[in-house]
């Protein structure tokens, strides 16, 4: 393996963040708001554009009134906002929480909007939810919920309109039924109104390999980048679901050494490599990690701060924090998650020299697949598996080098070129099309 290279994406210039404050608990909204502060300022967006870009296009409160399986009337509220949709149709998952707010849900409809720009997909952002606690509804309540959910939104989704997929909670059978609801009322089957559906809907190969690929693949450009080889970079990961075991799998394939990896039940280190089948095997026997015999157990927190080349924080938000990012030894981050680190780290990351290849970046293969899904749906016409997944690697590597130019040009860290790459492709797109009215 070669020696780590210096990182040539420079440090934030610390000017710009003077002003963000140090919390480490951040809501998604401040934490959003403070990467796009300092994007726009390094931009010089008018401040009539930044006001345009800062506030959503539509936003919907709708109420679901839902008979309970017991007989009682329950009344759940539900929500969309589309942030913005002049790149085109907007794009975004529904979640179920019962913790959810309305101020969540437009904070993570800006993300899409960011998402969808950096990795060069024609669609704006939305996000949407239901206030329920998934846990102790039954099968027959959820679908009612959802059913409910898409009827009041007959009028704002749609396959040129808004388009929703998976996020917390709901899954290929939430959007089945919002896709046959949606398909009773138009009178017609239009699968192409929601993404993440299952295969025999229309749902597309590789759809569910598509992040942890993602994360694969901008992990390796950014090994590339610092000269690191696969074959025996270490690797750690946080987080051993969707994204979290996919990437460590493929980045395992090719033969990368995978050291650590962690769940909800904490971590798993073996310095020698795990062997990711291995892990994914027991995990399908086990649901989790818990008893794992092939790694030495520690704490979620020390794995964080493992010795490795790459650290993939693939489990939940604010994990990364002013408290422990000073101990970070990875050379570079891939953040699978979606909000790992939070703001306040950035600077120290930063000054560490730790190449950060930022959530709207390295996990937006998802949606990118999801965009080649609704295409396969409209084109009637659907790809191998191969086809998939090659067009994502040509869509993820673009991406990076994208981001990684502009992150060279403005000399800041690839997060804050992310955000100048995705808010001027909106603004300009903007600006062509003017303001009607
Ligand atoms: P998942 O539910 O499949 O897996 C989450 C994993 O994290 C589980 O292994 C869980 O045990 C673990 N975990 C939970 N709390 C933890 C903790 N405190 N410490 C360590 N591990 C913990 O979820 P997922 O779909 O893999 O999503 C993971 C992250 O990636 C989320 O932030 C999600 O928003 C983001 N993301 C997912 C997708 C996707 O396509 N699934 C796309 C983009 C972003």
């Amino acid at each position: 393996m070669s020696q780590k290279k210096k990182n040539n994406i420079r440090n934030t210039p610390t000017h710009f963040l003077e002003a963000t404050p140090h919390f480490d608990k951040e809501n998604p909204l401040e934490s959003m708001m403070n990467r796009f502060d300092i994007a726009a300022k390094i931009l010089n967006l008018e401040s009539g554009i930044y006001n345009y870009l800062k506030t959503p296009t539509k936003q919907v409160t709708v109420s679901i009134p839902i008979q309970m399986d017991d007989g009682r009337l329950e009344v759940f509220e539900g929500y969309r906002v589309i942030h913005n949709d002049i790149m085109g149709p907007s794009k975004g998952g529904i979640r179920y929480a019962p913790d959810i707010s309305i101020e969540e849900v437009r904070a993570l409809a800006a993300w899409m909007t960011w998402k969808c720009a950096v990795v060069g997909i024609p669609f704006g952002g939305a996000k949407g939810g239901v206030k329920c606690d998934p846990q102790n509804l039954s099968q027959s309540e959820l679908e009612k919920i959802t059913r409910r959910y898409t009827s009041n939104l007959l009028d704002v989704f749609g396959p040129e309109r808004d388009i929703p997929a998976p996020d917390m909670n709901t899954n290929e059978q939430t959007m089945a039924w919002v896709m046959d609801t949606y398909s009773m009322h138009m009178k017609r089957t239009e699968n192409a109104v929601v993404t993440g559906k299952p295969l025999v809907l229309g749902g597309s190969l590789g759809r569910r390999e598509a992040t942890g690929r993602g994360v694969m693949l901008v992990a390796l450009s950014a090994m590339n980048k610092l000269e690191l080889v696969p074959n025996g970079t270490t690797i750690v990961v946080q987080g051993f679901g969707n994204v979290g075991s996919i990437s460590a799998q493929l980045l395992f394939e090719k033969g990368c050494k995978v050291i650590g990896i962690s769940d909800v039940t904490g971590g798993y280190y073996n310095k020698s490599g795990i062997d990711i089948d291995d892990a994914i095997q027991y995990v399908s026997k086990h649901k989790n990690l818990k008893g794992y015999k092939n790694a030495k157990p520690i704490s979620n927190a020390e794995l964080l701060e493992l010795e490795c080349d790459v650290l993939v924080p693939a489990a939940k938000e604010d994990q990364i924090t002013s408290a422990n990012a000073k101990n970070i030894k990875a050379k570079i981050i891939v953040e699978g998650a979606n909000g790992p680190t939070a703001a306040s780290a950035d600077e120290i990351l930063d000054k560490n020299g730790i190449l950060v290849i930022p959530d709207i970046l390295a996990n937006s293969g998802g949606v990118a697949v999801s965009y080649l899904e609704w295409v396969q749906n409209r084109m009637g016409y659907y790809w191998t598996e191969n086809e998939v997944n090659s067009k994502l690697e040509t869509m993820m590597k673009l991406a990076f080098d994208n981001v990684y130019q502009i992150a060279k040009e403005h000399n800041v860290s690839m997060r804050i070129g992310a955000y100048v790459l995705s808010i001027d492709k909106v603004a300009k797109t903007l600006k062509v099309r003017g303001i009607y009215g």
